[in-house]
């Protein structure tokens, strides 16, 4: 049990970070909150990995084994709508996904290890950068988080309001998918919108292939899997009697498994390239892989779930939790080591349609779930390190 003292400090510290939130990499006074908690606790804290990244770590007894756990620290870029004592002092900084909440959430873990020392091992506890933009893992990642910190298995969870409070969301295999994002120049000879033959009209080949890549999803992707490809954004250079010359393209392409995002990719450049040299047009594509798609290790998503049973009742937990169209940063760290993620439920209203979804201007993290989070968090660390 999470005592009074312990659940009314970790609101304490998530009030704190919600009312100074900092954005990607931006994130020095919530690195240093969370250092300064770390080093009172007793940890041996790094700090400035991968930008603004923390990692605390406890040894406890001689096992060689260790085990990590993330949250990440950064804010969105909205202005906060929400009245609350606590409501963001910072113009177009909000705390509009939670990460407060989490980053309170592995403090209070902190906290709990610390004073139960009920393991034999390490604990690595990763604070992490910039996950709103899918670069803050990656980021630790190159500052040799694995090589300084290296830890057999690593867990993580992320908030949602959309699921009532206290349940527990576990899935394993694909769960979150990737987000790649795509710019597509189309370059053709513009002219009067009278004298089509004599231009080469980049508009009639940009709307082929928005067309053509419909069929990407429905004749190359296996139907078992999911994929989706949106275009967003269309500009021309052309005017209302005007042909352009030039028209651009973007979007977003969503996978649930490498294989796909590698197919999705191919299969667009290839389409691109043809209907261009159909209509002797040249192009640029560009795309970029923003988020890889999150795959929970089987067995760790089976520690996952003994932990949960240890902490809530079972009618709390969901196995096999629908998968999400969004993407998580953590997928960086997964490709590398094996572990799990999984969700916490924080709907309070009795119909949760009515509670404000994560990224809302009015989102506020559920407090009650905070000491939920960090005994999974410390459960966790108790079942997957030998015992003491
Ligand atoms: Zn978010
Ligand atoms: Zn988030």
């Amino acid at each position: 049990m999470v005592s009074k003292q312990l659940q009314a400090q970790m609101s304490e510290w998530r009030h704190q970070i919600h009312s100074h939130p900092e954005a990607a990499f931006e994130e020095k006074e919530t690195a240093a909150l969370v250092g300064k908690v770390l080093m009172d606790l007793g940890y041996e804290v790094h700090t400035g990995i991968g930008g603004t990244g923390v990692v605390g770590v406890l040894h406890c007894g001689t096992s060689s084994r260790a085990i990590g756990l993330r949250a990440d620290m950064d804010c969105i870029k909205i202005t906060e709508k929400g009245k609350h004592p606590y409501s963001s002092q910072t113009p177009e900084r909000m705390h509009g996904c939670g990460h407060d909440g989490h980053t309170a959430t592995l403090l209070g873990a902190a906290a709990l290890l610390a004073q139960r020392k009920n393991f034999d091992g390490t604990v690595y506890l990763m604070f992490q950068p910039a996950e709103e933009p899918g670069t803050g893992a990656q980021a630790m990642l190159d500052d040799g988080l694995l090589k300084r910190f290296p830890m057999d298995e690593a867990y993580s969870l992320h908030n949602n309001s959309l699921f009532r409070q206290g349940q527990v969301l576990i899935r394993a295999g694909q769960f979150f998918s990737s987000e790649d994002d795509f710019v597509i120049r189309i370059h053709g000879i513009g002219g009067h919108a009278s004298a089509p033959h004599v231009t080469k009209d980049p508009l009639v080949a940009a709307s082929e292939m928005i067309l053509a890549m419909q069929t990407i999803i429905s004749r190359n992707v296996d139907p078992q899997e999911a994929a989706v490809i949106s275009f967003t954004e269309l500009h021309t250079d052309g005017a209302v009697n005007v042909i352009p010359s030039n028209v651009t393209l973007s979007g977003d392409v969503r996978a649930y498994s490498p294989e796909v995002q590698r197919l999705v990719e191919k299969r667009m450049r290839e389409v691109c390239q043809h209907i261009c040299e159909m209509h002797d047009m040249t192009f640029e594509f560009e795309y970029i892989h923003a988020f890889v798609p999150l795959i929970n290790d089987p067995v760790c998503t089976d520690h996952v779930l003994e932990a949960a049973r240890n902490i809530v009742p079972e009618e709390q937990i969901i196995l096999n939790a629908p998968k999400c169209s969004a993407s998580e940063d953590f997928a960086r760290i997964l490709e590398q080591v094996p572990g799990c993620y999984f969700i916490l439920g924080g709907g309070r209203k009795e119909d949760l349609s009515q509670e404000f979804p994560m990224h809302h201007s009015c989102y506020d993290y559920n407090d009650d779930i905070l000491s939920l989070g960090a005994e999974l968090f410390a459960e966790i660390i108790r079942t997957r390190l030998p015992k003491k």
